[in-house]
C-alpha cells in the first residue's frame, strides 16, 4: 500500500469508495488528459465524473477565475448583489424553457435536491414524493431518501414518504418482450395505480433522472416522462428533472436531457459540469414555486463570485463552441463502434447511451449474470492501457463513460480502441 493510500486509510471514512486496486493520484491535467503522481498520462473518459465538461485547463475558464481572483474577492457575501449570479441566472432561466422561471444557487447536486425538494413538498403541502428505481440524487436526508440504488442506501431514514416507478429499468429481462409503447403504456398504469392506491393523491412531485448516471446509464424510453406528465398533472403533482449528469448538451439531443422527452418540468436540478471542476450547483424552476417559502435565506457559497465566474465561463465556452454538437457527433462514433464490438465480446451483455454518456455492461459469458469482477477486470485493463473510465449500477457491473464534451474524433477513437482491446483481453481471460 503507498503511503498515501495508508494515510488515507487511516483517516478517511471506510465507505469512501477508492477505483482501482492501486488508487490513482491525478496532479495535473489537460484538455482531455491528466496526469498521475508516478508519471503516467491517461485520456479522461470520465470527466472526473462528469465535472470536467471541457476538459482540464481551459484557457477561458483559467482566466475567468483568475481575473475574479484579482478583485481581491474570492467571497463576499451573497446578501450582495453579485453580478455573476445575475448573468448566469438569466442565460440559465433562457435555457430551461420553464415559464417565469427563476434560478438559485448552491454548492452541488445534493444541496440542489434538496432545495427542489423542499420547494416542490412546500407548494403541494405533503411530504410524499415519488422516485424511480435505480435512481441516485445524492446524500442528503431527502436526497438519499429519493435515491433506490442499494449501495448508497444504508443511512436514509428520510422524512419523506417515497414511492418508486418504473421507467429507468426498461433493460430488466421481465420488461424485454414489451415494446417501447407498450412498455410506457404499463408504466403509465402502474403510476396511476400507485397515485390512487398508495398515497391518496396528494403527492408534493416526480423527481427523475432522465438517464441514471449512478444506476448505470440505464433510461426510459423517449416519451415516457411525457406520458408519466400528463398524469402527474392531472393530480397537480410536479416534475423535477435532475439533470446534474445530463444537463448541458451532454446527451447530443438535447441541451437539458428532459427535453428529449419533449416534457418541460417545473423544476430541474443541476451542478457538476456548470463549474468545470469549480463546486457549483442550482436549481430552475417555475417562479411561483421558487418564490412561495418565505425565509429560506442564503446560501453562504452557493453562487460565490470564484464559481460564478468559472460557470458563466464553461457555459459561453459550451453554446459558443456548440459542443450539444459535439456530443452527439463523437458519441454516435462511440457508441457505434461499441455495438459493432459487441457480438465479439462475450462478457459484453449490454451497450447503451446517449451522446457523450454511454455504458458496457459486464456479464458471466454464458450465464448473463452480472459481473463486478469483470467490470473491476476491465478497469484495470484500461488503466494499464492509459484511459480512465468508471463505474456503476445497481451491482457494480457497469462501465460509465462522459468524456468532455470537447474531446476530438481523433481522442474519441483512440479512447474506443483502447476500451475494445480491454474488453477483448478480459473476454480472452474469463473463457
Ligand atoms: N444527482 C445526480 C443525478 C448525480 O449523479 C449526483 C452525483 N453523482 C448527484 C445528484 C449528487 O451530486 P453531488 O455529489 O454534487 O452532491
Amino acid at each position: 500500500m503507498s503511503d498515501l493510500l495508508a494515510r488515507h486509510r487511516a483517516v478517511m471514512p471506510n465507505w469512501m469508495a477508492l477505483y482501482y486496486e492501486r488508487p490513482i493520484e491525478i496532479v495535473s491535467g489537460k484538455g482531455v488528459r491528466v496526469t498521475d503522481a508516478e508519471g503516467n498520462t491517461y485520456l479522461d473518459f470520465f470527466a472526473g465524473i462528469i465535472t470536467n465538461i471541457l476538459g482540464y485547463d481551459v484557457e477561458e475558464v483559467r482566466q475567468a477565475v483568475e481575473r475574479q481572483l484579482a478583485t481581491g474577492v474570492v467571497h463576499t457575501s451573497t446578501a450582495y448583489l453579485l453580478r455573476g449570479q445575475v448573468e448566469l441566472a438569466e442565460k440559465i432561466v433562457a435555457l430551461s424553457g420553464i415559464k417565469d422561471a427563476k434560478v438559485f444557487f448552491v454548492n452541488s447536486g445534493t444541496e440542489a435536491n434538496e432545495t427542489a425538494l423542499l420547494l416542490a413538498t412546500y407548494a403541494r403541502k405533503s411530504n410524499q414524493v415519488l422516485a424511480m428505481r435505480q435512481s441516485y440524487h445524492g446524500r442528503s436526508f431527502g436526497a438519499i431518501g429519493v435515491t433506490a440504488n442499494r449501495s448508497w442506501k444504508n443511512n436514509a431514514y428520510t422524512p419523506l414518504t417515497v414511492h418508486f416507478l418504473h421507467g429507468g429499468d426498461r433493460h430488466l429481462p421481465q420488461f424485454a418482450h414489451l415494446s417501447d409503447a407498450d412498455f410506457i403504456k404499463v408504466c403509465t398504469e402502474d403510476l396511476r395505480h400507485v397515485l390512487a392506491t398508495a398515497t391518496g393523491g396528494d403527492v408534493a412531485a416526480l423527481i427523475a433522472e432522465p438517464i441514471q448516471g449512478v444506476g448505470g446509464f440505464t433510461m426510459p424510453p423517449d416519451g415516457l416522462y411525457a406520458a408519466y406528465k400528463e398524469v402527474l398533472d392531472e393530480y397537480g403533482a410536479l416534475f423535477i428533472s435532475d439533470e446534474v449528469q445530463t444537463g448541458w448538451g451532454r446527451t447530443g439531443q438535447s441541451f437539458f436531457g428532459i427535453h428529449n422527452h419533449g416534457v418541460t418540468p417545473d423544476i430541474m436540478t443541476f451542478a457538476k459540469g456548470l463549474g468545470n471542476g469549480f463546486a457549483v450547483g442550482g436549481v430552475v424552476a417555475r417562479g411561483d414555486l421558487m418564490d412561495a417559502p418565505h425565509a429560506t435565506g442564503l446560501s453562504t457559497f452557493g453562487g460565490n463570485p470564484i464559481a460564478m465566474a468559472a460557470a458563466n465561463a464553461t457555459l459561453d465556452y459550451i453554446l459558443d463552441h456548440d459542443l450539444q454538437s459535439n456530443a452527439a457527433r463523437q458519441g454516435a462514433l462511440l457508441l457505434d463502434g461499441l455495438k459493432e464490438a459487441a457480438p465479439r465480446l462475450p462478457v459484453v451483455g449490454a451497450v447503451r447511451g446517449k451522446g457523450l454518456m454511454f455504458a458496457v455492461e459486464l456479464v458471466e459469458p454464458g450465464t448473463g449474470e452480472p459481473s463486478p469482477p469483470l467490470a473491476a477486470a476491465v478497469m484495470e485493463e484500461t488503466r494499464k492501457r492509459g484511459l480512465l473510465v468508471g463505474k456503476g449500477g445497481l451491482y457494480g457491473n457497469v462501465i460509465r463513460m462522459a468524456p468532455p464534451l470537447t474531446i476530438t474524433e481523433e481522442d474519441a477513437r483512440e479512447g474506443l480502441g483502447i476500451l475494445i482491446d480491454s474488453l477483448e483481453a478480459v473476454s480472452e481471460a474469463a473463457k
